[in-house]
């Protein structure tokens, strides 16, 4: 398998897209560190799946908001698995709202989760990956931050933010052979948009040629892509895995 005797960390794993890379890595051989912000129901059933197929997994409740909080999740996960090979960087929240009635707590609050959650989680691990000299780092980053959306000012800067980090970051740590790449997800059925009301779902269809709305499976897939031995010389990519959306 691609990923036997690697441990990854998957952070925002308890549902959604997060979960389809934790149960795909494990698939892979992957031990995985399952980590959430509250949802603890939803982030056992996901170990439990894992475990049910045979994978190993370990539940880290952490906000990656908070560095002392992201420092202990790390500590935790090299307790009990030895190490870290794969960061995927996929937790993530929306706070919508135009610009002129945006609250300054929500941009905040997205900033915080989507982009500096990224920058702890990858200052902490990256430190234990120069060790080894290897690692592989995938963050979730959107078509938003590609391509800007309104009345998501924050997301999309926060997005727009995750892909020059990664771009960066794949230039620091070459050097110590660690790859960093970004995946751009387009529409992607999850809590996130199922409750956007209908015109809008057909609007977003209208400008994907694939037409269909992509799956969390079909994101898990390019990150295991990422996270494995095929992926070895590409570093500071962003892939977009969005049918071809178009605008
Ligand atoms: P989702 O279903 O809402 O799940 C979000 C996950 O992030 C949950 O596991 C949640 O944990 C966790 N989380 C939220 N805040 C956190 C925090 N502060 N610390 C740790 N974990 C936190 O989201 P999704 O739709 O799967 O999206 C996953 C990623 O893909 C996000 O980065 C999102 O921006 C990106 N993305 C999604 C789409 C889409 O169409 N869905 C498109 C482009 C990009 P709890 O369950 O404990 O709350």
């Amino acid at each position: 398998m691609l990923l036997d005797g690697k441990v990854a960390l998957v952070t925002g794993a308890s549902r959604g897209i997060g979960r389809a890379i934790a149960i795909r890595l494990a698939a892979e051989g992957a031990k995985v560190a399952i980590n959430f912000a509250g949802n603890t129901e939803k982030a056992e059933a996901v170990k439990a799946e894992i475990e049910a197929a045979g994978g190993e997994a370990l539940l880290v409740q952490a906000n990656v908001a908070d560095a002392a909080a992201v420092e202990e999740m790390v500590a935790k996960v090299v307790e009990a698995f030895g190490g870290i090979d794969v960061l995927v960087n996929n937790a993530g929240i929306t706070r919508d709202g135009l610009l002129v009635r945006m609250k300054d707590e929500d941009f905040d609050a997205v900033l915080d989760t989507n982009l500096k959650g990224v920058f702890y989680c990858t200052k902490v691990v990256s430190k234990l990956m120069m060790k080894k000299r290897s690692g592989r780092i995938v963050n979730m980053t959107s078509v938003v931050g590609v391509n800007g959306n309104a009345g998501q000012t924050n997301y999309a800067a926060a997005k727009a933010g995750v892909i020059g980090f990664t771009k960066t970051i794949a230039r620091e740590l070459a050097s110590r052979g660690i790859t960093a790449n970004a995946v751009a997800p387009g529409f992607i059925q999850s809590k996130m948009t199922d409750i956007l009301p209908d015109d809008v779902k057909k609007a977003y269809m209208d400008t994907i040629p694939l037409k269909r709305f992509g799956t969390a499976e079909d994101i898990a897939k390019c990150v295991a892509f990422l996270a494995g031995p095929d992926a070895d010389y590409i570093t500071g990519q962003i892939i977009s895995v969005n049918g071809g959306m178009i605008g």
